[in-house]
Order: structure tokens, then C-alpha cells, then sequence
């Protein structure tokens, strides 16, 4: 079965969810600081095929060692469990690279079944297919393996920012706003502040625009939101 590391200081909750993931089969670890998570997870890059982290842990914050990770080109799948739901906080973790997020207090059930999202997706990845590919102004966009290529450059998308793209794309020339983003995308439904949009669409413009501060493919439309046009 799969290999998880469970990032999480709270004793019980780190214990109840080892036992239950042990049940399923699963080799589970616990780490309860964000360091040494970090480390060990560094250590040995082919250690855990999914990571459940944490927020708030001591040592570093679970949004700092996703974004260490990411930025050490490092992709493990990583749920993260945010202790509110506020869609800041949820914004904040797919920004530093999270695959995806759970709110405390979750059901155990759901939890079982973004894992096994997760992990499905990574063993489809493993295995030698054809990957639904979007391709368009020239980039391909590999749906699967979360990989944008331009040219002869390939880059490493989170599934957040791989979301946004699609969608962008699949609305070719239509202005979508900030709030449709927030709701079709990633199914955040509270008023939040909608900036955090603009960080995501800064990256995306670094990977597809030839020069990123004048876009031509990914359009800001004062009052509304963004556009893509080929
Ligand atoms: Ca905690």
C-alpha cells in the first residue's frame, strides 16, 4: 500500500489518524515539528507518497515547509489540514504548493477519501499512459502530470495553479472575475479578499508570457478580473 507521513503535533489527533491509516492498509510516520518534517522529507525524496500536514506546528508552519518543498522542485502530494476554514488561510496553502486542504475539525471518512484522491492521481502518473494534454497559444498543458511546457521548457504547476490555468483556457476570451475564479475553481464559497487571486496569476504570467510584465496571453481586466486570449 501507500506510504503517508503525518505532519501533526497534536498527539491524539496524529495517533487516531496513524491507527486508522494503518488499518487501511497504510505504512504511516508521524512528525509532530515542521523542521524536522522538513528533513526528513529532504532526506529522502522517495520516503512518503503523500504528506498530511498541518498548519500550525512548531519548528516552521506547515505553509512554510510545503513552500520549501516546492521550491526544492520537490512535487509529494500534500494535503493540508487548515484549523480554520477561512478562505484566506486556504488560499494562502495552495499558494505555498498544497495539492489540496481539509478544515479542522474534519470527518475521518473525508479525510480517507482526499488521500485516496491523491494517491490515485500519483499512481496513474507512475504508470505509462497517454496524459490529457490541453494545448494552446503553442504551450501544452499536461493535465496529469501537472507539467507546462513552452518551447523546450517544461514547468512544475501545482494542481491549484494547473486549475486556474484550465480554466482561464477553457474560457478563452471571456473576462472572468475574481469571485467566479474563487467559486468554480476552487470551490470557495465565502467573501474573502480576492487579491490572493493576483498572486497566482503573477506566477502563471511567469511561466507563460514571454515578457511577464507586459502579458499578452493572460489579460487583466480593470473591474472585473482576468481574460486569456491565444
Ligand atoms: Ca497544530
Amino acid at each position: 500500500m501507500s506510504r503517508i507521513l503525518i505532519v501533526e503535533d497534536e498527539v491524539h489527533l496524529a495517533d487516531g489518524l496513524r491507527f486508522n491509516l494503518e488499518a487501511e492498509g497504510h505504512t504511516v510516520d508521524v512528525e509532530g515539528d515542521g523542521q524536522l518534517a522538513l528533513d526528513r522529507l529532504q532526506a529522502n525524496r522517495a520516503a512518503y507518497d503523500v504528506v498530511v500536514l498541518d498548519v500550525m506546528l512548531p519548528g516552521r508552519t506547515g505553509f512554510e515547509v510545503v513552500k520549501q518543498l516546492r521550491t526544492a522542485g520537490h512535487y509529494v502530494p500534500v494535503l493540508m489540514l487548515t484549523a480554520r476554514s477561512r478562505p484566506a488561510d486556504v488560499l494562502q496553502g495552495f499558494e505555498a504548493g498544497a495539492d489540496d486542504y481539509l478544515p479542522k475539525p474534519f470527518e475521518l471518512q473525508i479525510l480517507l477519501a482526499r488521500l485516496r484522491g491523491l494517491l490515485r492521481r500519483r499512481q496513474w502518473l507512475q504508470q505509462d499512459h497517454e496524459h490529457e494534454q490541453l494545448v494552446f497559444a503553442g504551450r501544452t498543458l499536461d493535465l496529469e502530470a501537472l507539467e507546462l511546457r513552452v518551447g523546450d521548457k517544461a514547468y512544475q504547476l501545482t494542481q491549484m495553479e494547473c486549475d486556474l490555468l484550465q480554466y482561464l483556457v477553457r474560457n478563452a476570451g471571456r473576462a472572468v472575475s475574481r469571485k467566479s475564479i474563487l467559486e468554480e475553481v476552487w470551490d470557495l464559497r465565502e467573501d474573502t479578499d480576492t487579491r490572493a487571486i493576483d498572486n497566482f496569476i503573477v506566477r502563471l504570467r511567469r511561466y507563460l508570457e514571454a515578457d511577464p510584465t507586459k502579458p499578452k496571453h493572460l489579460l487583466t481586466v480593470r473591474g472585473v478580473g482576468y481574460k486569456f486570449v491565444e
